[in-house]
């Protein structure tokens, strides 16, 4: 049993915006709301011979299956045959690719930079006897240990490094070589940047982040090419029941009608900080890919439609980046990205990443801009006073 087809690609491009506050909508039918309520249901009325689309709530939910079209209409619009599959959180959609697509003996490529999780998963899939291979995100690096694998696994933006790696020239090469190859693509978010438009089989992604951007919720999706690797993931979804509740399939899909709003101010308001700290002899390591002197700026700029809110940059030490962390008082100190309110943290408290201890992941929210800058310049102001 499958969900239906997604809608057919609409003939005429609309703007993002128009796109994200119709998106998944079902056909409207007099006296019911546009976007119906959450379908509370483990089971579906079922008499007689088992048909139609719903049956059972493990396998399918109508509540999904109207944000899991209007995903597609965001992350793959007009690409004929791209199925979109739900998931309980992002970490439930990365398994459901890289534990179902590779068998023992299989190869898998990972970056050595991305999400924190990434490692836990290396060790289940190593455990299962599929080998794993390893390289850098920055400079395409991951196509030097390319040969023979099964599944290549790209996150561009890297998280929380902020390197990029061009999708286009790894997918080829990855293609050639009878590899499959699956993008990350939290951090972006669909109007950020489209994986499957850049030849990737898999765009998967945490929509606790920026896709749905209130903080409210965790939800993992897997955007597929074609329906014989959708029929894999939903297949696999249905064996490990890693399923959104309905609640949050319907919370999600009302935040992503405000998806290019937030988007827009949020990387707006990242290029602004960014712009702020290159000016300051007390940051290092500055990286936004929206700034034209970041390093992942051209590549960046060639696959990407916008530059996600995320801005990494380091202080002195430990000391310091607790001080600006304890100055701020518009950013929160939280883990997690992609919010309306501003958040940062200093990552190295985590351990796991390989970053500095004065390394902060700051992301920018939907604050006014020169409120949002005023605030990070007088917390580094004080953080630089009191060392
Ligand atoms: C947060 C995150 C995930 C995991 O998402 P959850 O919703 O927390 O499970 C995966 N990849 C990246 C890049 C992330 O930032």
């Amino acid at each position: 049993m499958s969900a239906p087809d997604p809608v057919p690609p609409k003939a005429e491009r609309l703007g993002d915006g128009t796109v994200a506050v119709r998106a998944g909508l079902p056909e409207p039918v007099k006296n019911e709301p546009p976007l119906p309520g959450p379908v509370f249901a483990a089971h579906f009325h079922l008499p007689g011979d088992v048909e139609g689309p719903y049956a059972y709530g493990r396998d399918t939910n109508p509540t999904w299956t109207l944000l899991e079209r209007a995903i597609g209409e965001l992350e793959a619009p007009g690409l004929n045959g791209a199925d979109t599959v739900v998931f309980a959180s992002g970490m439930a959609a990365v398994s459901a690719v890289l534990l179902s697509q590779a068998r023992a003996g299989e190869t898998v490529v990972l970056p050595d930079d991305g999400y924190q999780a990434l490692p836990l998963v290396r060790e289940q899939l190593e455990a299962y006897g599929v080998h794993v291979r390893t390289a850098p995100t920055g400079e395409d690096a991951q196509l030097s240990v390319l040969d023979g694998a099964r599944l290549l696994w790209l996150e561009t933006p890297s998280n929380p490094g902020l390197d990029v790696c061009d999708v286009r020239r790894l997918v080829d090469a990855a293609h050639a070589g009878g590899t499959l190859v699956a993008v990350d693509n939290t951090l972006a978010t669909p109007l950020g940047q489209r994986p499957l438009e850049l030849g990737a089989d898999f765009s998967v992604a945490s929509g606790t982040k920026g896709l749905t951007g209130h903080g409210d919720l965790l939800l993992g999706y897997v955007v597929c090419r074609n329906a014989e690797l959708a029929a894999g993931i939903r297949r696999w979804r249905k064996v490990v029941g890693a399923i959104p509740g309905p609640m949050e399939a319907w919370l999600a899909h009302r935040s992503l009608s405000t998806i290019q709003l937030r988007a827009q101010r949020q990387w707006a308001n990242a290029l602004a900080v960014a712009e702020a700290l290159a000016d300051r002899g007390d940051v290092t390591g500055l990286r936004y890919p929206g700034l034209p002197s970041d390093p992942s700026h051209k590549t960046a700029a060639r696959q990407m439609r916008g530059f996600g809110s995320v801005v990494s940059f380091t202080l002195a030490d430990r000391a310091h980046a607790e001080r600006f962390m304890a100055a701020l008082r518009l950013v929160e100190d939280a883990t997690s990205f992609g919010g309306v309110r501003s958040t940062a943290e200093r990552r190295r408290r985590w351990g796991g990443d390989a970053v500095p201890e004065g390394f902060i992941r700051f992301s920018a929210g939907a604050e006014d801009t020169e409120d949002l800058v005023a605030d990070v310049l007088r917390a580094l102001d004080l953080a630089a006073a009191k060392s």
